[in-house]
């Protein structure tokens, strides 16, 4: 029901069939010495056609679990202890900053660590502080979206009222569907989300599409790019939380949804193997501490 891939564009353009013929005919003009200019505009047609999308990879917060157990509802982890990276990303494409995902709340920066059950969460640096770091403040964002609406992904969302929140339906009617979750979410209360069903092709060229995959939470949705070197990536949001739970298939005890969540990763590495795309888990310390760190990124 929510596979969606043939509506995705899972052809990488470097390996297009015309890509491919505008090689032949390169080749065909070089070998006949035709002259140069026809050379000139053959060159600019042969341009990979992928826009020059950058990567960002922010550090929003860590989460240290002392018993991982609520992380397979099967018990795989109880009594574990993990370190669970909390990140952020803003894609830069050259028609607008997509910032995906917020982390933990800008009150724990320059505090002592805040315990919460099995949790202990800490901040280096807020958004903003980053942002600037290459040159930027919230109000140049022109997108902001989350992969769901826990904590540790909305932390920091009301400072980016200026920018068009693009928010998954199902998630908006979950944040703000009931009295009781509209006041856990007050902050967010004057923010006008604009809504979307399904998948969302951001900048509508296929280069960035937010994949509705629920389960976790009811509009949880993970997000795919597709970098001009790299090639494509897939942020996981918290399909999984650490690269063990991938390999083996482990869905949290407090997901909304498990049936539906199985569905979802089914859909997901689907489209991981289609366009052998990098997946990157948004919580797992090992992928987040490979990527570049500011200001340097991912292109
Ligand atoms: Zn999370």
């Amino acid at each position: 029901m929510h596979d969606k891939t043939t509506k995705l564009p899972l052809i990488s353009p470097k390996k297009t069939l015309s890509n491919l013929s505008r090689t032949f005919i390169r080749n065909a003009l070089i070998t006949t010495g035709l002259s140069t200019i026809f050379m000139a505009n053959i060159a600019s047609a042969n341009v990979d056609k992928t826009p020059p999308i950058k990567l960002y990879t922010f550090e929003c917060g860590t989460i240290k679990v002392s018993d991982m157990d609520v992380f397979s509802s099967t018990g795989d982890y109880a009594k574990q202890e993990k370190t669970l990276s909390g990140s952020c990303f803003l894609i830069r494409h050259p028609k607008g900053d997509l910032l995906w995902d917020t982390g933990l709340s800008a009150d724990l920066v320059g505090q002592k660590p805040i315990v919460n059950g099995v949790f202990t969460l800490t901040m280096a640096k807020t958004l903003p502080q980053q942002l600037a770091e290459i040159g930027l403040s919230p109000q140049d964002i022109e997108y902001v979206s989350i992969s769901h609406s826990h904590f540790d992904h909305v932390g920091q969302l009301p400072t980016f009222k200026s920018s068009t929140w693009l928010a998954q339906k199902q998630e908006v009617t979950a944040m703000f569907g009931s009295q009781k979750s509209r006041k856990e979410f007050a902050a967010l209360t004057t923010f006008k989300p604009k809504q979307f069903s399904g998948d969302l092709d951001v900048f509508n060229d296929g280069s960035v599409v937010i994949l509705d995959t629920p389960g976790h939470t009811h509009g949880h949705t993970a997000l795919q790019i597709m970098l001009p070197k790299t090639g494509p990536v897939l942020l996981s949001g918290d399909l999984y939380h650490q690269a063990t739970s991938r390999d083996l298939k482990r869905v949290p005890r407090f997901n909304s949804d498990e049936p539906q969540t199985r569905v979802s990763m089914t859909r997901f590495e689907k489209i991981a193997n289609k366009l052998g795309a990098k997946v990157i888990i948004q919580h797992e310390k090992s992928h987040i501490d490979s990527l570049p760190k500011l200001p340097k990124y991912l292109q």
